[in-house]
């Protein structure tokens, strides 16, 4: 007997080192989960993560280059493109009617989406390939890490956590939402076990906002797992772009816009003209008509099926949208699930207030005072960042709409803030920070791009703090790192001017002259190495060293290009006398008349000069 158990004793023993050995050998981290930093996972925003589309074999399909074909944000085929199109365009252009012109639209979407198209039951149908990162960044090759830290320069985290730290996680922006939920959080549970630290820092950006959202509803045990929530421009409640889409809402859709004023907020005014002249020569009910068949086609047959877009609607879209496009019977899982997201979207900020009861540290980097792409009819109805309104990303801060303050009467509401002695009014009077759920830990950068903030070495430096020390605690932690900071992307005036104005010989140059460059050069390198600036300011110290340079002869001054106004003046013109009708729709005598102007016109400007030279 007593051998037996002297036997078990010995096999319990073997076992339970064979098992400390294992456990230990899992654990990738030098620390061994020993340290003072938590790992952090980032979870990217829209287009930011790899989706490859692959052929019948399950091989990359690649283009003329050689290149793997990503999916995002659909696969333009030239080829086919012209080959449906030209013959319904040269047709709808010989008859000035819409023949065929509309369906080749239709068709030519459906194509090119066709790889990130989703079934009834919101799962993926195309033959594609999420690239993953199912380790840190220390496990990653040069092409992963380049990846990564292109999308997210956190190279100085890295450095100071170490890249066994990092850890990036990736998904599928137009695939099922509830998936890429589920993934994260088995990728926080493999974080933890990789790593062997107990707490993982999660930082959401943009669209992952979203991805964050389901997971703090769906999984609250993760709650748990979480040390730090470093959220960047989240897409919490959605983007009133998307939501505008799915309700077919859309500025482009109404024809004087169309033909006056919409280009114009998309690119430089003098194309943006030309292009209204331009599509002059179909009648403006076939281009409407096509447009709207466009419209159709991309929410009807591609939009619909896409949980993770419908993911990027405001809340309070959801009730009248759903009605609209998932009333079928068909469409009763896509519904299922989308109603899940919407009462994800609805407990967000409870959710959010939970986790911090619990002891999580959550903060917020948001951006503002950038108008939204005016897309959608409700572009103005808020403060922006250029894609998604303030009120999403922010937690529901009140603000004045950009371009405006709050009115010069306004007293901070402190909805979420008790201490009197906070203000959190912004400087320019445009956010009062104190209506936000998170007033203390949430941070705004005046003017700064959405799709630009990675590049705001100050956000990035913010949130390698954030995630790499306990030194900030709220916006009151340090001077360094206040509520209210501007936007910025230093690369040219750091890797460019800095370097070019310390090699400059200013011998040269008179007294007064030397002096102004090196206070320019001065004001330079105290910009870029400091942590704080305000909107604009780049600009100012770009300028001014810009100019010393020139007058120290490095560089030479720019000319500047008179700009064009001739189809500016044109496009006015047209809209005013002929509305937004097509050229065939005017009157043939004035038809006439502008042949005579376009003779005028070339005759000035070609023949005449012409002449001239010959
Ligand atoms: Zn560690
Ligand atoms: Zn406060």
């Amino acid at each position: 007997m007593k051998k037996i158990i002297s036997v078990i004793l010995a096999l319990t023993m073997v076992f339970s080192v064979l098992t400390v050995g294992a456990s230990a050998a899992a654990v990738k981290t030098e620390c061994g989960g020993n340290c003072d930093i938590c790992p952090a996972i980032v979870v990217p925003g829209i287009g930011q993560s790899n989706v490859w589309a692959l052929d019948e074999n399950g091989d990359y399909l690649l283009d003329d280059d050689g290149e793997r074909m990503s999916c995002f944000p659909a696969i333009f085929d030239i080829g086919y493109i012209i080959k449906r199109a030209l013959f319904p365009i040269l047709l709808t252009l010989l008859t000035q009617s819409d023949a065929g012109l509309s369906a080749a639209l239709s068709d030519v979407i459906l194509d090119s989406f066709a790889v990130n198209m989703c079934d009834d039951n919101g799962k993926n149908t195309g033959n594609i390939e999420v690239e993953k990162y199912p380790y840190s960044v220390a496990e990653c090759s040069e092409y992963e890490k380049e990846q990564i830290y292109d999308a997210v320069p956190l190279q100085a985290y890295a450095e100071q956590a170490g890249e066994d730290h990092l850890y990036f996680f990736t998904y599928n922006s137009f695939g099922n939402h509830l998936d890429a939920v589920n993934e994260l959080y088995d990728f926080i549970q493999m974080v933890k076990k990789d790593t062997g630290h107990e707490k993982v820092n999660i930082v959401p950006i943009s669209m992952g906002g979203s991805i964050a959202n389901g997971l703090l509803e769906y999984h609250p045990d993760v709650m748990d797992d979480l040390n730090k929530v470093v959220y960047i421009v989240p897409a919490l409640d959605g983007s009133t772009i998307v939501g505008d889409l799915l309700a077919k809402d859309l500025t482009f859709l109404d024809k004087d816009f169309l033909f006056n004023g919409f280009l114009e907020t998309l690119m430089d005014e003098d194309e943006a003209r030309m292009i209204e002249v331009i599509a002059r020569i179909i009648p403006d009910e076939v281009l409407l008509k096509a447009l709207n068949a466009a419209v159709d086609t991309l929410v009807d047959d591609v939009a619909v099926n896409i949980t993770s877009l419908w993911a990027l609607s405001p809340s309070a879209y959801y009730p009248k949208l759903a009605k609209e496009l998932l009333s079928d019977p068909s469409k009763a899982e896509i519904k299922r699930q989308t109603e899940m997201y919407y009462h994800a979207q609805l407990n967000s900020d409870k959710n959010i207030q939970t986790l911090i009861d619990k002891g999580v540290q959550v903060f917020n980097i948001v951006d503002y005072d950038v108008p939204l792409y005016c897309i959608g009819n409700t572009w103005n109805g808020d403060n922006a960042d250029g894609v998604i309104h303030l009120d999403s990303t922010s937690m529901g801060v009140k603000s004045a709409k950009v371009g405006e303050a709050l009115p010069e009467d306004y007293v901070q509401a402190n909805t979420n803030c008790s201490n009197p002695e906070h203000n959190h009014i912004s400087p320019d009077r445009v956010v009062d920070a104190s209506t936000g759920l998170l007033p203390d830990t949430t941070f705004y950068f005046d003017g700064q791009n959405h799709e630009k903030t990675a590049r705001n070495d100050i956000i990035i430096s913010l949130a390698t703090t954030l995630l790499a020390t306990d030194d900030i605690k709220d916006v009151y932690s340090s001077p360094d790192y206040p509520q209210f900071n501007g936007a910025r992307d230093p690369r040219h005036i750091r890797n460019t001017l800095i370097p070019a104005a310390k090699e400059a010989d200013t011998s040269a140059l008179s007294a007064a002259d030397a002096a102004e460059f090196e206070a320019a050069l001065a004001e330079a390198e105290a910009f870029v190495n400091g942590t704080v600036c305000y909107a604009g300011q780049e600009e100012e110290i770009e300028a001014r060293l810009n100019a010393a340079l020139v007058k120290a002869g490095v560089y030479t001054a720019e000319e500047e290009e008179e700009p064009s106004d001739f189809f500016e003046k044109l496009s006015l013109w047209l809209y005013e006398i002929y509305g937004t009708n097509g050229f065939i729709e005017m009157p043939a005598i004035t038809v006439n008349l502008i042949a005579k102007g376009f003779f005028t016109l070339l005759n000035e400007y070609i023949f005449a000069p012409l002449n001239d030279i010959l």
